[in-house]
């Protein structure tokens, strides 16, 4: 059975350390003072380990079950579900105006890798209450803000997103679910909705669904589509539930990890809903959220990754199999433990490297989410636009490829399901497709972001990699182990996106040939930038004397090997890109 202890201290390590939050002049950061965020991470560490790491497994064995139109959860999900509640978990960045605790999204974001490490699916019922919850707070009529929002924050009400239909997934402008208005302002809502997460469970007394659906008159194509609020169980006038509404869970998919998440067919028959935000702008509403979606699911790749390797690495350092070669390290036992030997540290390096290095750009992209909504920062919107599909794309992809790697450390053990590491390669491949598939992820980034109000965004981060290297430059140790890398991938970053300004436009298969390589290429640039502010953090630490010289030389070690052994991956990526549309798109459809 897996353990998982909530990392406090690298945490704190980039709250503090690195963003230096307590100091920022982001609106609300000087309440997040060490000793209060070191309090909640530990509260909620705690609530992560004994709480909700134990029902991890249960959730994957005994999963979700549709008896009678009713969904049940695991058991035990249910009463943690409670806690969650009665801790008040939810509302930790929501207005206090509906309950919540009005704190920055970054301590909401640093919070939610510890219940996503210990029990993903169980946490998907909250986060997906919180997507909803933004949803209405950007769009909602004041009745409808004071109807939902105080049942929700307060998790008495959870939320679900609902897009996906069997014939459209990525390409939503062919969504067949229709809204029909009545005379008295609602609409009719009719058609089928798949893939549904936490569509419906016993976790809450309702269910609020937000569904895209097509009113008259929108046209066709995404630019039809328009966002509707339709409820399990309909509120009366007095805020109490009413009749139930015309909304049944068609089945529950069977599914290769995330067992614990009921992922329900949704089928709305002629269901009471009421439109959200403007009609016909659906599509626009829907991805006002995208920002804070996409993050929260690339955070999920690298927490995951963060619990698979914790136990790898308690497994390596008590696996006993063979000896080093440079000498025996435990001569009065049968053999060494695996940790010595240079290929299983590799793997090792490789997870611990970039956990902490996706935690710090994550972090960094919450900070940024919050600067935008907080001081109305247009630079810090139009950065975390063009970083979005990156974090998403990029941690997701690496963090199953970590826990995969995890999972090797095992050897065959961590095939049998005993051992608890193949949940978390099967629970991780998820993040790679939902919230948009990791391809489209690239195309959105190569397509869209890089050339965004004139190429600005992407310009601004150059400027900002640039500068980072002219600040520090002076200092020898960072410049050759850090600086030097970090420029060099930089200029192989310009490099591709110079091939994409000559190219694509005469030919766009020339750029999206390569868009999927650009978009791993430019998450290794931004955990190159991150490990390099780390290690820049971790020095200045030990100048100043730190009580903990240990934890500060470790960063610097783990960041020396992102730099050497990760970063120089963006001269394959170049090469790969500058080969063009040719080699992909040589073969016709028929001659594969
Ligand atoms: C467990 C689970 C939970 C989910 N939860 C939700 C939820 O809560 N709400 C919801 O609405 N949906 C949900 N989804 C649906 C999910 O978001 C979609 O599966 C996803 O967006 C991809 O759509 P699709 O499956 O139809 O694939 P398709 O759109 O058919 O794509 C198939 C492949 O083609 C590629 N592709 C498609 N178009 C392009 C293009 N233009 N350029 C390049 N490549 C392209 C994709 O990258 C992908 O690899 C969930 C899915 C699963 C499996």
């Amino acid at each position: 059975m897996p353990s998982y202890t909530a990392p406090v201290k690298d945490l704190q390590f980039v709250l503090h350390d690195v963003l230096e939050v307590a100091a920022s002049d982001i609106p609300g950061y000087s309440e997040l003072e060490r000793d209060f965020t070191e309090a909640v991470l530990n509260e909620a560490g705690k609530l992560a380990s004994e709480v909700l790491l134990p029902l991890n497994a249960v959730g994957d064995s005994e999963g979700c079950r549709l008896e009678n139109g009713v969904v049940y959860t695991p058991a035990g999900f249910k009463e943690a579900f409670g806690k969650l509640r009665e801790g008040g978990w939810n509302g930790l960045d929501l207005p206090e105006e509906f309950g919540g605790q009005g704190l920055p999204y970054l301590m909401s974001t640093a919070v939610g890798e510890t219940t996503v490490s210990a029990n993903m699916a169980f946490n998907m019922y909250q986060a997906l209450t919180h997507g909803a919850i933004n949803a209405i707070l950007a769009h909602g009529s004041e009745a409808q803000k004071a109807t939902y929002l105080p049942k929700m924050v307060a998790l008495e009400w959870t939320g679900t997103m609902n897009l996906t239909e069997p014939q459209a997934g990525t390409d939503l402008g062919i969504m067949r679910t229709r809204a029909e208005p009545q005379a008295e302002g609602s609409y009719k809502i009719t058609g089928q909705k798949i893939f549904i997460s936490a569509g419906d469970h016993d976790l809450s007394e309702n269910v609020i669904h937000m569904v895209l659906a097509k009113a008259p008159g929108g046209g066709e194509g995404t630019r039809g589509v328009s966002l509707f609020i339709v409820p399990k169980f309909l509120v009366n006038e007095d805020g109490s539930l009413g009749a139930r509404n015309a909304v049944s869970v068609g089945k529950i998919e069977e599914k290769m990890g995330i067992h614990g998440n009921a992922t329900c067919v949704m089928n709305y028959d002629g269901a009471t809903g009421y439109l959200i935000g403007e009609l016909h702008k659906g599509m626009s509403a829907m991805f006002v959220m995208m920002n804070e979606a996409r993050l929260g699911v690339g955070l999920q790749g690298y927490a995951l990754a963060e619990v698979a390797y914790q136990n790898a690495l308690a497994y390596a350092r008590e696996r006993l199999q063979g000896r080093d070669v440079t000498g025996a390290r435990n001569p009065d036992g049968p053999a060494d433990p695996i940790i010595v030997h240079p290929d299983v540290r590799r793997t090792l390096m490789d997870q611990k490297s970039f956990v902490e290095g996706a935690r710090a750009f994550t972090f960094w992209g919450a900070s940024l989410i919050d600067r935008a909504h907080r001081s109305g920062d247009a630079a810090a919107d139009g950065l975390i636009s063009l970083m979005t599909p990156v974090i998403k794309g990029f941690l997701t992809d690496k963090g199953f490829e970590m826990c995969v790697a995890a999972q090797q450390v095992y050897g065959g053990h961590g095939y049998i399901e005993d051992s608890g590491m193949s949940q978390f390669a099967r629970d991780a491949r998820i993040a790679m497709i939902y919230e948009g598939a990791n391809g489209v992820q690239a195309l959105d980034l190569v397509g869209r972001k890089l050339a965004a109000d004139g190429g600005k965004h992407v310009m601004a981060f150059f400027e900002m990699v640039k500068g980072f290297i002219k600040e520090n430059e002076g200092d020898d140790a960072l410049k050759r182990d850090f600086l030097d890398p970090l420029k060099a991938a930089s200029k192989d970053l310009q490099a591709a996106g110079m091939f994409f300004m000559q190219n694509g436009m005469k030919n766009p298969n020339a750029a999206l040939s390569g868009s999927y390589d650009f978009m791993h290429m430019m998450g290794h640039v931004c955990l190159g930038l991150m490990w390099a502010r780390m290690a820049r953090a971790a020095m200045a630490a030990l100048e100043a004397g730190a009580s903990d010289a240990d934890f500060y030389k470790t960063k610097i070690a783990t960041g020396r090997y992102y730099m050497a052994r990760q970063l120089p991956a963006t001269a394959m990526h170049l090469k790969r890109i500058e080969s063009g549309a040719g080699p992909v798109m040589a073969l016709d459809a028929a001659a594969f």
